[in-house]
């Protein structure tokens, strides 16, 4: 075979084998055969030796052209290649637009959520602010500003949950008060709510839980009365159980407020004849008040001569629970789908009668 024979062979293999690779990989290993150090173009170079000094140069030539075709025709089939392999994964991965969407399920508000958020808007409506606070408090905020000093019997070690000696979780949402009066440095009207959750260090039960939630509700004004309170109560009773419902208050004691009271609602469900929800009084108790005690104010820098205030504390979960007739406090904090999704049906019928 001479050497004109022999190069064009090796163009005619060359040609097959690069046509023939179907993937990337094939390409590249017929790109060695060849191309390489060791490929076959490489190995025609040995016959420089047999030829004549004038021949060399030709020949040379010709060795590079072949190089050069081959080089192209890889290049060409690469395309070629990258071509295929994009119509196929256009063909594979073709989305049906008309094809009917999945189902998407939508969650419902959490049932504490929404019974904080009915409260919001109504004392919203009513021209108070939403303020929040720290869960981590300072004992100062939680205790002491609120007329509950150190050796006060009312603040049981046992019932809260202590970081430090200064530091605990906050036992209720009276510390946002607290710090709320400081802010305003002597000058009211303030008339605040404050939702949060809280902490006491409880044995989780059916109706108790070592977290839960609270909306305070503090005003301090000129002339504020206790009529004020009874007025506000009432109103928010009929909003949360129903345009017929009264109250009624009864003595208590807080050391934060005097005179103070619990306020108790008539039964929603048997309208005052007894039942169950109201252990067959007639009556359900839902939250504590009073006048904001003297010692507060002054603490505040508020001049208690001047200013007069009431404050409330009620539990979004007791009032979810008695309007839901949810059985267990835990319900609300567990977060089982199955409860859960009870009140998505609750908040869709809601939205038909709109
Ligand atoms: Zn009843």
């Amino acid at each position: 075979m001479t050497q004109s024979e022999e190069m064009s062979q090796l163009k005619q293999e060359a040609l097959v084998d690069i046509n023939e690779a179907q993937d990337e990989k094939a390409l590249q290993d017929v790109k060695v055969k060849y191309l390489g150090k060791k490929g076959s173009v490489s190995g025609l170079m040995k016959h420089m030796k047999e030829l004549s000094n004038e021949e060399k140069p030709a020949y040379g030539q010709k060795v590079n052209e072949l190089r050069e075709t081959i080089k192209s025709e890889i290049a060409s089939r690469q395309e070629v290649l990258a071509n295929e392999q994009l119509e196929a994964q256009l063909r594979e991965e073709k989305i049906d637009v008309t094809l009917p969407s999945r189902e998407i399920s939508l969650g419902a508000k959490h049932p504490l959520t929404r019974t904080i958020e009915e409260i919001e808007d109504l004392f919203l409506g009513l021209g108070y602010e939403i303020v929040e606070g720290f869960e981590v408090e300072h004992d100062h905020y939680n205790f002491e500003a609120l007329n509950l000093p150190k050796s006060h019997p009312a603040r049981d070690m046992q019932d809260s949950f202590y970081i430090t000696d200064e530091i605990l979780m906050r036992t209720h949402t009276s510390p946002v008060q607290a710090r709320t009066l400081e802010k305003r440095n002597g000058q009211g009207p303030v008339k605040i709510i404050c939702p949060g959750k809280v902490y006491r260090r409880d044995s989780d039960d059916a109706t108790h839980s070592h977290q839960f939630t609270q909306i305070e509700g503090l005003v301090v004004a000129e002339n504020i009365r206790m009529s004020d309170l009874k007025g506000t109560l009432e109103l928010l009773a009929k909003e949360l159980f129903g345009a017929d419902r009264e109250i009624r208050l009864r003595p208590s004691y807080f050391p934060f407020t005097e005179p103070s009271v619990e306020v108790d609602v008539s039964c929603f469900k048997c309208k005052g004849e007894g039942c169950n929800v109201c252990k067959h009084t007639g009556w359900i108790e839902v939250l504590g008040s009073g006048m904001v005690h003297p010692n507060v104010l002054e603490m505040a820098g508020f001049d208690s001569e001047k200013y007069t205030g009431f404050a409330f504390g009620l539990g979004p979960d007791r009032i979810a629970m008695l309007k839901y007739g949810i059985e267990d406090i835990r319900h609300f904090y567990t977060n089982d789908m199955r409860f859960l999704e009870q009140f998505k049906s609750v908040e869709d019928r809601g939205e038909a009668e709109c």
